[in-house]
């Protein structure tokens, strides 16, 4: 019965220790049968966890755990998980099962995730000698794997014996490490960091050499690795640490004000829970201000164990030392991440960057990387540079700091001394005064207060970094992700303000944005995203808020206005139809039983109506039923023979055609009842013999103009409406 501690809490299986012994134990069981040692990677598997989650990612180490408990129930056979995404499985050498088996791991990963392809690499030792340690044939199956990782293609590789060379020496390096630590024969090299502004250097970081009595200086490369494997690496560190403060503590004996020294802190010692107070205890005992021990630790090492690390990082913090994030880009954290780690600097490796056809896109991605931390105060050091281009280009998009074979390799402590004694030195790392970064951080940094109230903003919002006729995202709301929505694995570099948006809208959006810059204030546009059926309006509102270099941080709120849009839309057509309206040639039909008053009142009005002139209500009738009531407005005369007026206006009214055509009635002084009573008719207006020129025409124009404005007014909404309501 196993008990849990000899399990891997994780995946419930072995772990390393007890595999290594479980596996001595079945080999010595069973002398007659060749066994395999197989080592098993899941690659970028990192890659796997920062896409889908710790979570995730930690179900498909227990799935593969579990396939390996699965494997054989015949056979017997050990498995175990032998550090984070490798594991480790010894079974008997039969080429056929074993090819089965690797398939079937293969296939049972492929189906965890359809869209993801999570491939698994297999290093092999076919256990040909028996009496050597477990320890060393794993050793034997991860040489064999890192072959795979020359190959691409291959996902297996079996242990041949030219690759013994390789352990061998490794041994040679196990064997010797310790007598070196105790000779002091491993020293401190110094890579001075240079300030690309003044192109002084400013401190260094301190990199491992071994002066070994027989090889000659040895390279961390063949050595940290061995180290790293075997935890040897915790006292290589320490060591490394102790010598950095004694040379910082010379400097300041001598009386120099020495620039600070970056030390390398490996997994194994972050996971040291005395890690603090050994730092703690070697500043004080070399009488060395904290703050020139700077402390790089990897992102990969950070990304292990979020938690513990951002614990650790503040107690460090607490006691006056500075974080560097090392390598960062090497594939695990987003620019998204940047503003959840709490480091001082960020260390770009160039080397991380993807080269090759895209170069535009890494390019890109460097220069986000190093203003997106310029926005939180955050100074870059890009290491690695070897070539002007890679300098002008860092120059171009505000890289502080940089370390590299370009100006500088790894030298002895005296010949550092001597370069700074030379050159003399530059200006502390920093990325803003205190004041400027209260001020961005007033509105940027991700302090829980910013961060609230961007969550509580409903309306889409979004940070935008302008340039010179360029923007990118860099920041947005949850509102604003969901009237854009994005794919979650692109993360901030695939926010946008709508995708596919028309060139026009690009430069609307565009020209908005240099305004905001231009002024150092605010600016507006609208814009549509034509990208799905119905087209979408947004009205765009933009404050500057602050400048770096040539790069602008904008602070973008944007609206929905399709609904306002096709009500302007309407009103627009309102306006055009009133125009239209005002701008005919307008008819009049004059019902006067009197060729005087028919003559008196086409007089006024021949210049702006086509006139058509009826003797009494009859004919009036007849004619506008043949013109389907194609007349603005009907001068009516109330007393006639054949048919009254009254009459004309109730047949009038009673057809639909008819009854909106606005009535001007013809009355003498004295009928005021009479008037009135029509009025109550829907006429709109009276005129009075005889006629007053100036009068006539002013009732006439104000029925017409009131009638017809109405008309078409109410014959818009009713549309609008209509439209809107089908929307
Ligand atoms: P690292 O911490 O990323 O250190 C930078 C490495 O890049 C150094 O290699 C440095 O010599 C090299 N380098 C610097 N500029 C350039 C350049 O322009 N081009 C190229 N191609 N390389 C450049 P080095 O000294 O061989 O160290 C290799 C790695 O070994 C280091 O990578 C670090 O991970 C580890 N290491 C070195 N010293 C220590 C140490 O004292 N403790 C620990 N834990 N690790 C160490
Ligand atoms: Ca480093
Ligand atoms: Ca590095």
């Amino acid at each position: 019965m196993k008990t849990m501690a000899e399990r891997d809490a994780l995946t419930g299986i072995y772990n390393r220790a007890n595999f290594l012994k479980e596996t001595r134990l079945l080999i010595d069981r069973h002398p007659e049968t060749v066994y395999v040692l197989i080592r098993i990677n899941i690659n970028r598997f990192r890659l796997y966890n920062a896409f889908f989650g710790l979570e995730k990612g930690n179900a498909l180490l227990r799935t593969m755990g579990n396939l390996l408990a699965h494997l054989s129930r015949t056979e017997a056979y050990t498995y175990g998980r032998m550090e984070s995404d490798i594991f480790c499985l010894c079974e008997p050498c039969d080429k056929k099962r074993v090819r089965e088996h690797i398939e079937g791991l293969q296939q049972s990963i492929d189906n965890i995730s359809p869209n993801y392809c999570i491939e698994l690499s297999f290093g092999a030792y076919i256990i040909d000698e028996r009496d050597i340690d477990v320890e060393m044939m794993y050793a034997r199956a991860a040489t064999a794997e890192r072959k795979i990782a020359e190959n691409p293609a291959n996902h297996f590789s079996l242990y041949d014996q030219s690759m013994s060379d390789q352990i061998y020496q490794q041994q040679l390096i196990m064997n010797d490490m310790q007598a070196a630590i105790d000779r002091e024969e491993f020293i401190v090299y110094v890579q001075p960091k240079y300030n690309l502004i003044d192109g002084l250097p400013f401190g260094g970081e301190a990199l491992v050499r071994w002066d070994h009595p027989g090889k000659g200086l040895i390279s961390p490369g063949q050595f940290i690795p061995v180290f790293e494997q075997n935890g040897f690496i915790a006292k290589l560190d320490r060591y490394m640490w102790e010598k950095v403060c004694q040379m910082l503590h010379k400097w300041i004996e001598q009386g120099h004000d020495p620039a600070p020294i970056s030390v390398n802190m490996s997994r194994v010692s972050l996971n040291n829970p005395h890690l603090v107070d050994v730092f703690n205890d070697l500043v004080t005992k070399y009488n060395v201000p904290p703050e020139l021990m700077h402390l790089e630790l990897t992102e990969s090492a950070y990304m292990d164990n979020p938690v513990l690390m951002k614990q650790t990082i503040w107690e460090l913090h607490e006691a006056g030392f500075v974080i560097l994030m090392d390598d960062f880009g090497s594939g695990y954290s987003s620019l998204n991440t940047l503003k959840d780690i709490n480091v001082d600097i960020l260390k770009i490796d160039m080397k991380f960057l993807p080269t090759g056809e895209d170069d535009t896109r890494s390019e890109k991605i460097l220069a986000s990387v190093i203003r997106m931390a310029g926005w939180l105060g955050m100074p870059v050091v890009v290491e690695g540079v070897e070539t002007t281009d890679q300098i002008q280009f860092l120059q171009g998009v505000g890289c502080g700091y940089v370390q590299g074979y370009y100006f500088a390799k790894p030298m002895p402590e005296t010949d550092y001394e001597q370069l700074i004694k030379e050159s003399g030195k530059s200006n502390p790392l920093t990325g803003f005064s205190n004041e400027e970064l209260e001020e961005i951080n007033g509105v940027w940094s991700a302090t829980p207060q910013v961060e609230a109230i961007l969550r509580g903003i409903s309306i889409p919002l979004a940070m935008v970094e302008y340039t010179q006729g360029d923007y990118q995202i860099i920041r947005v709301n949850k509102a604003f992700h969901q009237e854009f929505p994005s794919k979650a694995s692109e993360g901030i570099m695939g926010e946008s303000f709508g995708h596919n948006l028309p060139q026009e809208s690009v430069c609307q959006l565009n020209a908005a944005f240099a305004d905001a810059v231009c002024k150092k204030g605010t600016s507006e546009c609208e814009y549509s995203r034509g990208d799905t059926g119905t087209p979408k309006w947004y009205h765009a509102k933009i404050q500057y808020l602050q400048s770096l270099m040539d790069a602008s941080l904008l602070c973008v709120v944007i609206n929905d206005i399709s609904n306002e849009k096709i009500l302007e839309k309407g009103l627009r057509q309102i306006q055009n139809t009133v125009l239209k309206d005002l701008n005919h040639r307008k008819r009049m039909l004059i019902v006067d039983d009197t060729a005087v008053g028919r003559k008196i009142l086409t007089s006024f009005f021949a210049e702006d109506y086509e006139i058509v002139e009826a003797e009494n209500g009859s004919i009036a009738l007849e004619w506008l039923k043949k013109e389907k009531g194609d007349v603005d407005i009907i001068l009516l005369d109330m007393m006639m023979p054949v048919m009254k007026g009254d009459v004309f206006l109730d047949h009038k009214n009673a057809d639909p055609e008819l009854a909106d055509i606005p009535v001007v009635m013809i009355s003498s002084e004295q009928d005021s009842k009479i008037q009135t009573e029509m009025l109550q008719k829907g006429v709109s207006d009276y005129i009075t013999k005889p006629f007053v020129a100036e009068v006539t025409k002013r009732r006439v124009d104000h029925v017409i103009e009131y009638n017809s404005r109405f008309q078409g007014m109410v014959r818009e909404y009713k549309k609008l409406k209509q439209q809107l309501e089908e929307h």
